[in-house]
């Protein structure tokens, strides 16, 4: 089982004190940018639908015309609107079937604790809009992070943001921390690596501030759970685990501004979604910000059908993909960082598959709409050669997270130029993007309460701790059982006992071509080494004929039992797919 880190009372007392004291340390904007909220215009989500017209059609119609899409809603679309937003909607031909305002708090002070691993306990990072980190906050933990978990962690400095690269004393450079069991022998850039390696990136849309907060709270478990959870101790163990927190710095520090000052106006800066390069667009753009401002969507701005489909040439559309193909620092950089970490694994036709066996997955993080999408982006009708795999990782994850499951154009729309394209396209990793937050309800909308974090994370951590895992082979074992509710105990002289539930056909609910799965019909169990360590498999009872059954059985616990005592399970369906382990502790013996 999985184990979120909980904190006494008297913790969370201490660190609500200190936030308390650390509120001086919030981001302000100039008064100027202040807006009062009573006299602000609101934003509505405007659910909208054109009779006839495939609603993924519509939504790419709408994005390439300037409006922001948010989600779909069977045949209809949401999408942020302000003043002008209905009169926009009326000239393209599209109805408006509801509206409602959108649910804004804009605190000001710190609302809620926010989670730090046990090490850091007594830091202190400031914060705005009522408990996300700023960007120093997260510069500021990177290094703590890297200092603090020497056994575990390593910063890498990757490259500069657009304004650092026009003025060294602007701007910021560019962080990701390696995070695995022994960083000294790994966490070096270069792809051929001994531990297979799975990369979480967030806030590459600078407004999507859900989305830094879900990397942190990532970090912080993964930092806590090395030696007290038996599923986080093994993907330590065996896998590097990358996380770049804050692919678009820039374009977050002007967030803060907007959002520091409580201002969520279509006018503020709070909705700054690009990064900061404004040497295309000239004059200045127009604005509202909401709906019009300078930079480059860097999550169109990747060379895989750069230019295509959700995209517009107008350097104000918050869809602008940029003069040509990975022209933006932050997109080359990290770029360069994907190549030294992951081997290229895949023919350059769009049609050569990756091997079954290729190693390496990515995550990028988005809000919102509650979805999992996975390549092709570019064009739904084009299915990758390595769809089985893909999909089924997809509905693997979003079976821990209750996502809608698709490619972007099957569940929200076509958009091209994106990361996951490229990571899949160039290199052949496993890729997917979670859209968090869900398309109505208090907790909807780019700038969630601090609270929701809580709510966010705990459908996101297993899931993302699901990926990780899979980096060892991602389009194979996705396609085997999942095991979960592992329960090892002692039994009498040498033997144990394992028990467990082994889950084909634990696939989300929702989405488009949800796998079918199969009857599992083997299971074993490994005790000190993995079965990538060269460790033996014990065989496992099957009880039962279905997709989803118990195993279990006496095994025997003697001989080396490895570092961390773990106990890894897996299962194989009836296709012959084994699924990834799952680890426990074995219990020790009474007289160890
Ligand atoms: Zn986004």
């Amino acid at each position: 089982m999985l184990r979120r880190p909980t904190r006494t009372r008297r913790a969370l007392a201490a660190t609500a004190a200190a936030l308390a004291a650390v509120t001086a340390l919030a981001v302000t904007a100039p008064a100027s940018a202040a807006t009062d909220p009573a006299a602000a215009p609101t934003t509505e989500l405007l659910t909208v639908t054109s009779p006839g017209e495939d609603p993924a059609l519509l939504a790419q119609r709408l994005v390439e015309s300037g409006l922001d899409v948010v989600t779909r809603d069977g045949d209809k679309v949401v999408v942020v609107g302000s003043e002008h937003t209905r009169e926009q909607l009326d000239q393209l031909g599209v109805q408006t079937v509801h509206a409602r305002p959108v649910p804004v708090a804009a605190p000001t002070e710190s609302t809620a604790a926010y989670p730090l691993p046990s090490r850091l306990a007594d830091r202190q990072y400031p914060t705005f809009y009522g408990g996300y980190r700023t960007v120093q906050g997260f510069h500021q933990f990177v290094a703590d992070v890297a200092q603090r978990y020497p056994e575990l962690a390593r910063r890498v400095s990757y490259g500069d943001s657009w304004q650092r690269t026009q003025d060294r004393s602007k701007g910021n450079e560019l962080t990701a921390l390696c995070l695995t069991a022994r960083p000294d022998q790994g966490c070096q850039l270069r792809p051929d690596s001994a531990k297979p390696r799975f990369l979480l990136m967030a806030q590459i849309h600078a407004r999507e501030i859900t989305t830094g907060e879900t990397a942190w709270r990532f970090v912080t478990r993964l930092l806590d759970g090395y030696r007290a959870d038996a599923e986080v101790t093994a993907v330590l163990d065996g896998t590097e685990v990358w996380v770049v927190p804050q692919v678009n710095p820039d374009g977050i520090e002007t967030v803060q501004e907007g959002l520091g000052a409580g201002d969520v106006a279509g006018s503020s800066r709070a909705w700054q979604r690009k990064n900061r390069d404004d040497s295309n667009s000239e004059p200045p753009c127009a604005g509202p910000w909401q709906v019009s401002q300078e930079g480059i969507d860097l999550n169109r701005n990747w060379d895989s059908h750069w230019g295509g489909a959700g995209t517009s040439k107008n350097p104000c559309s918050l869809v602008y993909p940029g003069p040509k193909p990975a022209s933006e620092p932050e997109t080359t950089a990290l770029a360069a960082l994907f190549e030294r970490l992951f081997p290229d694994q895949r023919g350059p036709a769009d049609t050569d598959a990756a091997p079954a066996n290729a190693r390496g997955a990515m995550v990028t993080l988005h809000t919102y709409g509650n979805l999992v999408l996975f390549p092709w982006g570019h064009d739904k009708n084009v299915k990758t050669p390595n769809d089985a795999g893909l999909r089924s990782m997809a509905f693997r994850m979003s079976h821990f997270n209750g996502y809608n499951t698709g490619q972007p154009g099957e569940v929200l729309y076509n958009a091209s130029g994106g990361t996951d394209d490229w990571t899949y396209d160039k290199l052949g990793i496993a890729s997917f993007t979670y859209e968090i937050g869900p398309g109505s309800g208090d907790c909807t909308g780019f700038f969630p309460e601090y609270r929701c974090q809580d709510k966010f994370w705990e459908l996101n951590g297993s899931a993302l701790l699901y990926a990780a895992k899979s980096a060892r082979s991602p389009y194979t074992t996705s396609l085997g059982p999942t095991i979960s509710n592992v329960n090892v105990q002692r039994a009498h002289g040498p033997w144990a006992s394992v028990g467990a539930k082994a889950d084909d056909n634990a696939y989300g609910g929702k989405g488009v071509n949800r796998p079918a799965a199969q009857k599992v019909v083997a299971a074993e169990a490994y005790v000190g080494k993995a079965p990538w360590e060269g460790g033996v498999p014990q065989t496992l009872r099957v009880n039962g004929d279905g997709s989803t059954v118990d195993v279990g059985g006496v095994f025997d616990a003697t001989g080396d039992t490895g570092e961390h005592r773990l106990v890894y399970v897996r299962a194989k369906d009836a296709d012959g797919n084994w699924g990834p382990v799952t680890a426990a502790w074995l219990p020790p013996r009474s007289n160890d």
